[in-house]
């Protein structure tokens, strides 16, 4: 008797560990190359979506800067297994067949979410940056597409003079300005919150389609409201971008981890159930981990 309970109540904890764990929404996390500390940023991502206990990811790292074409060859994820992918990858090209299936993904109705240095990777990969919407540098300039702000008038401006694409300024904690309350990833946002010290993007550029910026943050360098919050539709396919995130700090702010989960939440679904964390930054207080 004492063996049978023991084997109903196994299997009454495997059931219930299989069913929390196919309700969470599953993400795959790309790094293994990039300008910036992944090893740092990707355990921050992983923990910022996890600690919610709405999502399960899972990290696939690519193979090391000049590998052999082998090694890239048995590096090839499997997209459509999972709900939404989150890229933390700048580096080399990958092989057609992985660009391939990501663009299928996407347009098949797959998510993407980009974070920072993941939006300078592929400057000559044109589908990468349709579904990004904007970019910087590797090689971007007026043949990648305009440059896209607000103006101090509140209105959004696509700019097409020449020039490159990617720029900031030194470090340092920034207002982030909601402009759109509508929208499921901003609703509830205090209309300015102040974001953790970090890199703000200026001067991004691309074929900027179909996207929609939630958010921005006034650029000293550029004198320019630029995009920190934006949404991209690529196919069926939905694409959250945002340029903040910089480094482990930068991530740790409340603020970004909350702007991460509903991004995040919201190319997966089409919805958003996070609520706004008590601690969410204000206008004059930063507020992080
Ligand atoms: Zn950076």
């Amino acid at each position: 008797m004492m063996n049978y309970l023991k084997t109903v109540y196994l299997l009454l904890l495997t059931l219930l560990f299989y069913s929390s764990a196919y309700s969470k929404i599953k993400v795959l996390l790309l790094d293994g190359q990039n300008n910036h500390n992944w090893k740092a940023t990707t355990p921050v991502l992983v923990d910022a979506l996890e600690s919610s206990g709405n999502f399960l990811v899972s990290v696939s790292t690519s193979p090391a800067k000049n590998s052999t074409p082998l090694d890239w060859e048995e590096w090839n994820p499997n997209f459509s297994s999972y709900d939404v992918t989150l890229s933390n990858y700048n580096g080399e090209m990958w092989p057609k067949e992985v660009q391939e299936n990501l663009i299928n993904y996407v347009q098949e109705g797959g998510s993407f979410v980009v974070v920072h240095a993941a939006n300078n990777a592929f400057g000559q990969w044109k589908e990468y940056n349709q579904m990004i919407g904007l970019g910087g540098w590797g090689g971007r300039n007026e043949k990648s597409g305009p440059y896209l702000f607000f103006n101090d008038f509140g209105k959004l401006v696509r700019d097409p003079r020449p020039g490159r694409g990617g720029s900031h300024g030194p470090q340092s904690e920034f207002i982030v300005q909601v402009r759109d309350f509508k929208h499921s990833i901003t609703k509830g946002m205090p209309k300015k919150w102040l974001h953790s010290k970090d890199e703000l993007y200026d001067s991004l550029r691309g074929p900027a389609e179909k996207v929609k910026i939630l958010a921005t943050a006034y650029s000293e360098k550029s004198k320019k409201h630029e995009p920190m919050i934006m949404t991209i539709s690529y196919g069926k396919g939905r694409v959250f971008h945002t340029p903040m995130g910089h480094a482990d700090y930068s991530m740790k702010c409340i603020g970004f981890q909350e702007v991460l989960r509903r991004g995040t939440e919201w190319a997966a679904t089409g919805q958003v159930t996070s609520e706004l964390p008590f601690d969410f930054p204000t206008e004059k207080k930063v507020s992080s981990q």
